[in-house]
């Protein structure tokens, strides 16, 4: 037993705990029933032992599925990195600049953010995703996001397989009697006989695995082109989420300040290279972050304080224009809104034109805050909170109670 413990650590089980999730479960039974029907379909339309095109094709379906799997398991067992328990900045004088974790018992780290389900900080943190089971940040951003890539890909080569072995099937079957098969596939030409026969079951099953290629090229694709965008500008989505709050506080007070996001490095080739190396491994230790030319190495940090320091003169406040029943991907509010919903599973709420709603943060077209229920929300009771669409709501006027000289408001702080 105590060898047994020796080589197995108790994290790496805590890892492996990662699989029992309806995320990775469902993930993966996809990849599965991807994979192995696309390799039966080739079996059947393209025979790969005797044709160079047909051995290309498998090699090509096997390489999709082990590159796919591969980074799946990287994004969540390498896991996004988190902060040291305890952690300090180097210099004892920078801490002022950042925040405290309570349940880590260490600094927020610049980029870092807590994570509930995952209990502990987490580097250059981008959202929590429920398909991995664990944080997408600093350390599995590449290998998320290129399994983001390879899974579309693979998809449509699987797809293309489907389609053309329901084709070539169904058309040997509907030109039965005909010597001459029409679409000349060589290889498709059924001599000897099949070794699995394409029967209603097999069709059946083909038919379902091309809907789950489709539906995984579209959804999963699109998540690709955010991923990428994030990538490539380097501000995460919680970072979008503060840009667009300090340039609201900065509006609302009329400061004088420009806020500069400090992590863009102004290339897309730079920005892509921190993230995507030959190694495998990001540039820097996720702690300490390059910063363009002109900002504070804690620009962004000073930035969430101040506006932690704001919350409670002024959270972002939105009027409900617009009902909406509180479904995952509403169909009745635009496609961009049905594509982006949130990939994360916090809630989302029902909304009732009329009602009002603190946006604590969000994204580019959903927002995530509590339902005012009535006065007492300040005071932290009757809560609801969760996930909306944002052209659902619109931005309510500057509260006039709010209405002081931000000077004084923040001394109060
Ligand atoms: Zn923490
Ligand atoms: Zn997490």
């Amino acid at each position: 037993m105590g060898t047994f413990c020796s080589v197995v650590k108790f994290e790496n089980l805590q890892e492996l705990k990662r699989l029992c999730h309806w995320g990775p479960i469902i993930a993966l039974g996809v990849i599965a029933i991807c994979s192995t029907m696309a390799m039966i379909d080739s079996v059947l339309w393209y025979w790969p032992l005797h044709t160079t095109g047909g051995s290309v094709n498998f090699i090509m379906l096997i390489n999709w599925t082990v590159m796919i799997l591969y980074n799946y398991f990287n994004a969540m067992f390498v896991g996004p990195g988190f902060v040291p328990l305890g952690w300090k900045p180097e210099n004892s004088q920078d801490s002022v600049y950042l925040q405290y974790c309570k349940v880590c018992q260490a600094y927020k780290a610049p980029r870092s953010h807590h994570c509930r389900k995952c209990n502990r900080c987490v580097m250059k943190m981008d959202h929590h995703c429920p398909w991995i089971n664990n944080c997408c940040g600093y350390q599995n951003h590449a290998s998320f996001t290129l399994f983001l890539l390879l899974a579309p890909l693979g998809s449509i080569h699987a797809a293309f397989i489907f389609v053309m072995t329901m084709y070539t099937q169904l058309y040997n079957r509907l030109s039965f009697g005909w010597n001459t098969v029409k679409i000349d596939m060589s290889a498709a030409r059924r001599d000897p006989l099949p070794i699995i026969p394409f029967g209603l079951a097999a069709f059946a099953a083909t038919l379902f695995a091309l809907g789950l290629a489709l539906g995984t090229t579209i959804a999963v694709g699109m998540l690709f082109f955010i991923q990428m965008k994030i990538i490539l500008r380097n501000k995460t989505s919680i970072e979008s989420w503060i840009e667009e709050k300090a340039k609201d506080r900065i509006q609302y007070y009329q400061l004088d300040e420009v806020f500069v996001f400090p992590y863009d490095m102004g290339s897309r080739w730079k920005n892509f290279k921190q993230v995507f190396t030959w190694s495998g491994v990001p540039e820097g230790d996720g702690l300490d972050w390059p910063i363009r030319e002109g900002c504070h190495q804690y620009s962004l940090t000073i930035e969430q304080l101040k506006q932690k320091a704001d919350k409670r003169v002024r959270s972002v406040r939105y009027k409900v224009i617009e009902d909406y029943s509180g479904t995952c991907c509403p169909l009745n509010r635009g496609i961009k809104t049905f594509f982006t919903s949130p990939c994360t599973e916090e809630p989302r709420i029902r909304l009732q034109k009329g009602e009002f709603i603190l946006a604590t943060r969000g994204l580019r077209y959903w927002l995530y805050g509590d339902k005012i229920l009535d006065d007492s929300i300040l005071e932290g009771v009757s809560r609801i909170r969760g996930w909306f669409p944002r052209n659902c709501v619109e931005k309510c006027p500057c509260d006039a109670e709010t209405d002081q000289a931000p000077e004084g408001e923040k001394k109060n702080r």
